[in-house]
């Protein structure tokens, strides 16, 4: 069923688990997420953003997405995952999508504040939370050079920014990065600490694959409610194209499915959230 974000992200929060937050582009990694969740009975969340438009055409594959969401036994909420504008988050909401993330961590703090809140302000009356970023977790393809310029989330801005924007939750930058981390990841769990101190909304920690299982379960004692998993579901669906040479098409689709299925259930077992679906 379709499910709110809030609700869970704040039973996450109580329960000391996190929602896992899976990144899906094609039929195949849907699927395989459904699949996972349906068998461990977890409330997930399903996102899709611009770096996938040039895979996938939203406007149409949203409707898979809401279709299989709402057909779903258990919790499922449809995100859009980094807005990068206004126009954005509105076309991700009209298409289906019941919870968005406004990113502007690009911007200097008070122009963060400033198109954070515009969309807050648009979809509070309309019932649609936003998450938010503090901080900024970048895209840098070496992660030693990522880190050299770093721009951690400074738990003294935490309060106001999220008293300021009216955000319903808040991704840190911790040391976390998108993509493949090409060393060991660094966590600053320090700053988790001192933001979850600060504010009450949940925490979300993006980039988390390739983030090892003791950290995970760090970050969620620590606070961290929602984690977002793209890299690992492409991944595990590579080894199951390399382990398939010769397969036909339609068998090389199941194995993905089953592959992506795999990633996602030792992923929601690692965060605590199976069995959590009432
Ligand atoms: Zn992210």
């Amino acid at each position: 069923m379709l499910a709110d974000i809030r609700y869970w992200e704040h039973q996450a929060t109580a329960g000391h688990y996190a929602i896992p937050h899976f990144n899906v582009w094609n039929a195949e990694m849907l699927m395989g997420v459904m699949d996972a969740a349906e068998e461990l009975r977890a409330p997930i969340i399903i996102s899709f953003g611009t770096g996938f438009v040039g895979n996938t055409s939203f406007e149409d594959f949203c409707w898979m997405m809401v279709s299989m969401a709402r057909k779903a036994a258990v919790p499922v909420i449809t995100h859009w995952d980094h807005g990068r504008s206004m126009e954005i988050v509105q076309n991700a909401y009209k298409h289906g999508m019941n919870s968005v993330m406004r990113d502007a961590s690009a911007s200097p703090l008070e122009e963060n504040i400033r198109l954070t809140k515009e969309v807050v302000d648009y979809f509070h009356p309309l019932g649609i939370p936003v998450e938010a970023e503090l901080g900024h977790v970048g895209n840098e393809t070496v992660y030693e050079e990522a880190l050299a310029s770093y721009q951690y989330t400074d738990p003294s801005q935490a309060a106001e920014f999220v008293a300021r924007t009216g955000c319903d939750s808040l991704a840190v930058a911790i040391g976390n990065q998108h993509g493949v981390y090409t060393s060991e990841p660094k966590l600053n769990f320090e700053v988790v600490e001192k933001v979850r101190d600060a504010v009450t909304v949940p925490l979300v920690l993006h980039g988390a694959s390739g983030i090892g299982d003791d950290d995970i379960r760090t970050a969620i004692r620590l606070g961290i409610a929602k984690i977002n998993i793209h890299t690992e579901l492409c991944q595990a669906a590579m080894d199951a194209i390399r382990a398939n040479t010769g397969a036909s098409f339609l068998e090389l689709e199941r194995a993905v499915r089953a592959a992506v299925k795999q990633r996602a259930a030792e992923k929601i077992v690692l965060f605590g959230a199976d069995g959590k679906a009432q």
